[in-house]
């Protein structure tokens, strides 16, 4: 492996920039991928693709120059070029130095008559006459027409200290040192098959692309590698997780199944029941389950865990139950307190909130196993949490977990259970993809006698008084913002940046049309004058959301005004009406959770949302949501998939760290590589055949690291 060091121009400060991007060698720069492609051509030679976005660029006869001072300490540098299509400005800012002639280069590179690219920022985007320059050079310049100007041009990620056109300038000589000789691994059968660029060809082309072609090529060849491998990884995974015993064996005893049964109070929809069948089948096999429980918001997922919970007890086996916020963490405790009370099964919480002394002895009754069931937040993964004999994780709204965390959680017993949660439905080819080392069961059918949710759109007066309406019948009532407070910065419940927001195109000012809780707490405290209103977000203490939410279970509270905390979990019978505000702002799933918050009683409940500007994108979720209220034909839509970096929880976490690839986007070429690796495996199942030996050292350097997935040694 070269050092990164042997590069022209990189020495050992550049290097560590270098590091910061994951680039130690030339072979982690050639495969350093751009982030997009500028089309750096004359406008006449520029070709119409999605992959490749026109730059704003002039080329012309240098025709004057002319070097000004501000008043202040900037000095401005104007270039009035002669181009076909007329006059244009191009002006270059610098600040004032006493000591030296801070546009002494510029002078001499920008001589009148000579013939000279300028790239910058245009005043207005659809005239190019007047620029501010970002880098210029000059058309006999071979190598710039190489790498900079009059071609498709790539843009990278960048650190503070490397400029893009630095690092364009090193991507060049590593592909020139480098391309040709990166080799294939994967079979060349595959390749024919899918007609994939050939890999050297394509080392090159996906950062000097010549034309719109050959970039299209190039990426729809390294994606597939990425799928391919991806696909091939969880397949391995699985077939060795199958093949490991977990060592202990399970009866059904029914000492605390049965009570707990009785105490329900409510038969098990057939769904439930099919559920927990399948997960007591894996959990008395020999081997470790690893198990998705899909079913729609409310349809009594918990139920479903708590089973299997109480199965591993009667066994004297621990389980942890991981849930992604404090406040969801609280409500299954209450539900723990209504059906097992006095079942003498031992659970306790622990959440990042609990004080010093409590924590203290949580973890010492976990680590004597005399708790039988941990309930808590992402606290439950950090390194202090020690089992006696943990048997089973349970990870409830598992999209707010990742891959990594899971598997930490899984570590803290021996061949532990796994069964994790989700009310976000994923398309089957996704869920192959993502969790193909997991089986799946859903529940189809809600709980019955729950009266559908109606949902309309309405505006905000509308929904004001149907609001006042539910709180005069008794109702209550949630109304949900999309932002904390009127900050420029995004932020949701959590109190960081929500990537789930959705911004609006052409929009500057993200968070300026947007309301927010805070502001609208005020106002609506005034106009439910009487009723009782409060405000719950997540930037508040703990222990004033625990009152806050105890208040409204407790029907304390008329009106909850909320942000996207609420969006999980949240079961309030006697709350009929959801109103959501900026409806265009959220994604489809997080609609239709928030939308769950409501129609968990025997009272008609309604979602009203109230939107403030629709894009195409947007007016599509709303009518959807309108439409439907399954969250297994919404999830069939696309603008459901579209999201589903952000809702599959791929994105925040890193998991799946794909440099090219986007499994909703890049459907086809994921179903393609899906198929690709049933026929390898079913044919090669432990990949030794000769021409899979690349497939096989790539896997293992891949993924066998990161992830401490398989084993392929
Ligand atoms: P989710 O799947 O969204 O997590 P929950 O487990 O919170 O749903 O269940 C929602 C509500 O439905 C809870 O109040 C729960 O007690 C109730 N519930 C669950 N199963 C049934 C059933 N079979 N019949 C009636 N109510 C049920
Ligand atoms: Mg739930």
């Amino acid at each position: 492996m070269t050092s990164i060091q042997f590069l022209k121009g990189v020495g050992p400060k550049r290097a560590e920039l270098f590091g910061r991007l994951g680039v130690e060698t030339l072979d982690d720069l050639l495969f350093y991928f751009p982030r997009k492609w500028e089309d750096r051509r004359l406008p006449a030679r520029r070709e119409l693709s999605p992959l490749l976005e026109p730059s704003p660029l002039i080329r012309g006869t240098v025709k004057s120059i002319r070097d000004l001072h501000t008043s202040s300490s900037l000095r401005i540098f104007k270039v009035v070029l002669e181009t076909p299509e007329g006059e244009a400005e191009a002006s270059f800012f610098k600040r004032h130095n006493p000591r030296f002639d801070v546009f002494a280069l510029l002078r001499k590179d920008l001589k009148p008559g000579r013939v000279v690219w300028i790239t910058g920022t245009p005043d207005d985007p659809l005239f190019l006459t007047r620029l501010r320059a970002d880098e210029y050079y000059a058309d006999d310049d071979a190598e710039a027409l190489k790498m900079h100007v009059g071609r498709i041009v790539p843009v990278y990620p960048l650190t503070e200290g490397l400029t893009a056109r630095f690092m364009r300038e090193a991507v060049y000589e590593a592909v020139q040192a480098g391309a040709e000789g990166v080799g294939d691994f994967l079979p060349p059968e595959l390749v024919m098959k899918r007609k994939l660029a050939a890999r050297d060809l394509a080392a090159r082309a996906i950062h000097f692309p010549e034309n719109n072609f050959e970039l299209t090529a190039a990426r729809r060849r390294f994606i597939y590698e990425e799928l391919l491998l991806m696909a091939l990884a969880w397949a391995i995974k699985k077939r060795q997780t199958r093949s490991v015993q977990k060592g202990f064996t399970y009866e059904v005893k029914k000492t605390l199944l049965t009570p707990f049964r009785e105490r329900l109070g409510f038969q098990l929809t057939s769904g439930q029941a099919h559920a927990i069948n399948e997960i007591f089948t894996d959990m008395r096999a020999p081997t470790p389950m690893g198990r998705l429980l899909e079913g729609d918001v409310g349809s009594g997922k918990t139920v479903v865990a708590l089973s299997a919970m109480l199965l591993a007890a009667e066994n004297g086996g621990q389980s942890v139950f991981a849930a992604p916020t404090e406040i969801l963490a609280e409500q299954h405790i209450l539900t723990f307190d209504k059906f097992l009370k006095g079942l003498g099964v031992r659970y306790a919480l622990l959440t990042g909130r609990l004080k010093a002394a409590e924590k203290k002895k949580v973890l010492a009754d976990l680590a004597d196993g005399k708790i039988d069931i941990l309930i808590g937040t992402h606290a439950v993964i950090s390194e202090g949490v020690k089992f006696k004999s943990l048997r089973l994780v349970v990870v409830d709204e598992q999209h707010r977990f990742g891959v990594r965390q899971r598997a930490a959680l899984r570590a803290k017993g021996d061949k532990a259970d796994m069964l994790i949660m989700t009310a976000t439905p994923i398309p089957r080819t996704l869920f192959l993809a993502m969790y193909g080392d997991l089986d799946l069961s859903v529940i189809k059918e809600m709980p019955p006698g729950r009266p559908p949710i109606k949902t309309t759109e309405a505006t905000e007066e509308i929904a004001f008084m149907a609001a006042r309406d539910e709180v005069a019948k008794g109702r209550q009532v949630y109304i949900v913002y999309p932002v904390i407070e009127g900050s420029r910065s995004v932020q949701d419940g959590t109190g960081q940046y929500n990537s789930s927001l959705i911004p609006q195109s052409g929009d500057r000012t993200q968070a300026e049309d947007m309301k927010s809780v805070k502001a609208e707490f005020e106002r609506l405290q005034g106009m439910f004058r009487g009723k009782r209103v409060e405000m719950l977000h997540g930037r508040m203490p703990s222990e004033e959301k625990k009152r806050v939410m105890e208040n409204f279970s407790a029907g304390r509270t008329d009106v909850l005004v909320a942000t996207q905390v609420i969006e999980v979990g949240i079961d309030v019978a006697n709350a009929t009406l959801m109103v959501i505000n900026n409806a265009e702002r959220f994604g489809l799933a997080s609609l239709h959770q928030l939308r769950g918050r409501v129609g968990r009683g025997r009272h008609e409940s309604r979602c009203l949302l109230v939107a403030h500007a629709r894009t195409g994108d947007s007016a599509e979720r709303l009518r959807a949501m309108v439409q439907s209220s399954n969250g297994f034909e919404l999830s069939e839509k696309d603008i459901y998939i579209r999201g589903a970096g952000e809702i599959l929880g791929v994105r925040q976490h890193g998991d799946m760290e794909f440099k090219l690839a986007d499994m909703a986007r890049d459907k086809e070429v994921l179903v393609q590589a899906m198929e690709d690796r049933e026929l390898v495996l079913l044919d090669d199942p432990e990949l030794a055949k000769k021409e899979n030996a690349g497939l096989r050292s790539k896997l293992r350097a891949l993924y066998a690291a990161r992830w401490d997935l398989i084993d392929l040694s």
